[in-house]
């Protein structure tokens, strides 16, 4: 009878078993070991870990999406943003565009999801408020991930009263202005959510700036209660024609002039379909991938970031990930501009 044969890599000098043990302890590719939170980072879920982790920023997630007009799918973007590949070591991610290493100058965690459960739409709106609410009252600028556009409601709602008593205002890109006055009826849907920050005073209207409009919605009437409320937008023919950067100064100064701080919203959708089709509401003629994350870097180099979402990402009509890894990329872009700040 011979003995059990053992598994040897002839030509290579890892051979047996025994040499095992040196390959536990290795930062394993983002795919691997798959605990579920954006960028491997620690975990932050309660106000204990919260309160223990002081953390810079705090990602939330906020999967919600029955607030589309359209096509649905944005529920699963936080974890396809969260699962979006990368190819760095997570805890040395380093940015060439900034050369600044985010961790080592920042505390990051994920504080999980939103506890968001389907056909309860108001349900899910209270407890992404909560969610944020608690991520900032503990000092840390909350990043959400939605979810569709209608978290933006509660989630700059939140970020605005933590705020208080210095004003927030919003930098919105997005191909839409998500202004209309209802959809079928619900005054909470993705095509509403910054007429409620308005009307309920949690963000002036000189101080709502919208970036990348274009296409056929919403009304002229729409557009005429924004003018009316004192909002400001610079269209997509206004970024081809001056370019995006002078566009994107010039929304700064007018987000700011009046406002302390600014909440980012980024819906992917702002960006042309051919680089972002992972969207429910896609709209021809948008943003180059590459302006929206140098916009990001201008912004958050400029401003005092109080609290950003990233929103749309909708997986089923994805094609490649292209949509979530930029979304994702989007999120390193501002953890990173912060980072280069505090450096
Ligand atoms: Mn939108
Ligand atoms: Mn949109």
């Amino acid at each position: 009878m011979s003995d059990r044969p053992d598994f040897r890599l002839e030509h290579s000098e890892l051979r047996g078993d025994d040499e095992f043990a040196e390959f536990t302890n290795v930062d394993l590719p983002y795919y691997s070991d798959w605990r579920g939170s954006f960028e491997k980072l620690a975990w932050a879920t309660d106000d204990e870990a919260l309160a223990r982790a002081r953390a810079d920023v705090a990602i939330v997630g906020a999967p919600f999406d029955e607030g589309v007009s359209s096509r649905p799918g944005a529920r699963f973007g936080p974890r396809a943003i969260r699962m979006a590949p990368t190819t760095w070591a997570s805890d040395s991610a380093w940015s060439i565009q900034l050369d600044t290493e985010p961790y080592t100058h920042l505390t990051v965690v994920d504080a999980g999801d939103a506890p968001v459960v389907p056909t309860r739409p108001e349900r899910a709106l209270r407890v992404i408020h909560q969610k944020v609410s608690q991520v900032a009252s503990h000092g840390a600028i909350p990043i959400v991930l939605g979810g569709d556009h209608s978290i933006t409601y509660p989630s700059a709602a939140a970020v605005s009263r933590n705020a208080w008593p210095s004003s927030v205002g919003v930098l919105h890109f997005d191909a839409h202005a998500d202004t209309g006055a209802d959809q079928w009826g619900n005054l909470y849907a993705h095509g509403q959510p910054m007429r409620r920050l308005i009307e309920e005073g949690w963000v002036a209207g000189p101080n709502f700036v919208q970036i990348g409009l274009r296409g056929y919605w919403p009304d002229r009437e729409t557009f005429a209660w924004m003018r009316e409320r004192g909002f400001r937008w610079h269209t997509m023919v206004e970024i081809e024609d001056r370019g995006a950067e002078a566009v994107v100064g010039d929304a700064i100064a007018e987000a700011l002039d009046g406002a302390d701080r600014i909440y980012l919203s980024v819906d992917i959708d702002v960006v042309d379909p051919g680089m972002a089709p992972g969207t429910g509401t896609p709209e021809s003629g948008g943003l180059l991938a590459r302006e929206l994350l140098r916009a990001v870097r201008q912004i958050v180099g400029a401003v005092e970031l109080a609290g950003m979402d990233v929103v749309e990402v909708s997986p089923p009509f994805d094609t490649s990930e292209v949509t979530a890894i930029l979304a994702h990329r989007v999120v390193m872009e501002a953890i990173t501009a912060l980072a280069a700040k505090r450096a």
